[in-house]
């Protein structure tokens, strides 16, 4: 919780001084409080179609409760706020639990180099372990030598395994290898690393349409969820990617990373209400605990304090 409001910090400054000067002089809310406040969630990265349907939520509470203050407005914009996040069920994650009969889980990491891909596999490395997981991980990003190496430097961190193979490999052998291995061993849990490409978009859709296809031989169910990673502090950029990612394949899960040190944090609005994928993790820092399970209701009220 602390880590949380402490992450936050920039995102809630800007947040909060653009929500409290849309509504500063005004004793209820007018058509112009109402348009205050869609310039500031615009301007806090809330995006415009999440703007508008919060906006909308608002209107419909205001005619149905005739006079609602300005001073309600908080309260009302957090519940209606809330409202238009996906819901996931986190409660697993927040123990690092692995579903019943889903062994080895196998986690399918996707998305563009430098978003904290990397980072966020170590970290999760590090949870699924102290919760009592046997963690392999696998570095199918064959195409870029730092990528294998900061992985390797990971796994030695937090002291789980890794698999890998030669630069330049297939990625989906790499895959093919970890799974294989992991099935051998009885792992828990499998965390693969994949290339983020997206200058060539065809080739992107292929090549995880290939990593799927080769682990479904050693595992039917796997992978048993795809997560993207994104950067918050690109804003309305991680949008852009979460469109083409989405497009290539299907993501079932989202981790929102770099939110510490951005004033951009209510993309993860946008994000989650955009794409209707469930935010599961958020980072908050480059060091190893910096990871925390994504709780709506947690993030909208630390948003407000
Ligand atoms: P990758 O290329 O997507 O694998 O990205 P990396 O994991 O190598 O991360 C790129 C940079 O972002 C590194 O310097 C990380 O330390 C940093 N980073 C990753 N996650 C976070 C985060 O949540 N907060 C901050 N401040 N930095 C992060």
């Amino acid at each position: 919780k602390e880590s949380l409001d402490e992450g936050l910090q920039k995102t809630k400054e800007g947040f909060f001084a653009k929500i409290t000067k849309a509504i500063a002089g005004k004793a209820s809310i007018d058509e112009e409080v109402l348009d205050n406040l869609e310039e500031a969630l615009v301007g806090a990265d809330v995006g415009i179609e999440t703007t508008l349907a919060i906006i909308k939520r608002i209107e419909a509470r205001v005619a149905k409760d005739k006079y609602i203050s300005t001073g309600e407005l908080n309260a009302l914009l957090q519940e209606e706020i809330e409202a238009v996040l996906v819901d996931a069920d986190n409660t697993s994650y927040k123990n690092f639990e692995i579903p019943e009969g889903q062994k080895p889980y196998v986690i399918l990491v996707v998305g563009v180099n430098g978003v904290g891909k990397t980072t966020t596999i170590g970290k999760l490395a590090h949870n699924y372990k102290k919760a009592g997981h046997n963690v392999i991980l696998g570095a199918a990003d064959t195409f870029r030598a730092a990528a294998v190496d900061q992985l390797t430097i990971w796994s030695e961190r937090v002291g789980v395994s890794i698999v890998k193979q030669a630069m330049g490999s297939d990625p989906s052998a790499v895959a093919f290898d970890t799974v294989t291995s992991a099935v051998a061993k009885g792992s828990d849990i499998v965390i693969i690393d994949t290339a983020g490409r997206l200058h060539n978009k065809a080739y992107l859709m292929d090549e995880l349409t290939k990593i799927k296809r080769v682990i479904k031989k050693v595992l039917p169910t796997a992978p048993n969820e795809v997560m993207l990673v994104l950067d918050g502090s690109t804003g309305q950029n991680a949008i852009e990617q979460a469109r083409h990612f989405t497009a290539a394949t299907d993501v079932t899960s989202l981790t929102i990373t770099k939110l510490d040190g951005t004033a951009k944090g209510g993309v993860v609005l946008a994000i989650a209400n955009q794409f209707k994928i469930p935010v599961k993790f958020i980072g908050v820092g480059e060091k190893i605990d910096d990871l925390l399970v994504f709780d709506k209701h947690e993030f909208v009220d630390s948003l407000f304090k």
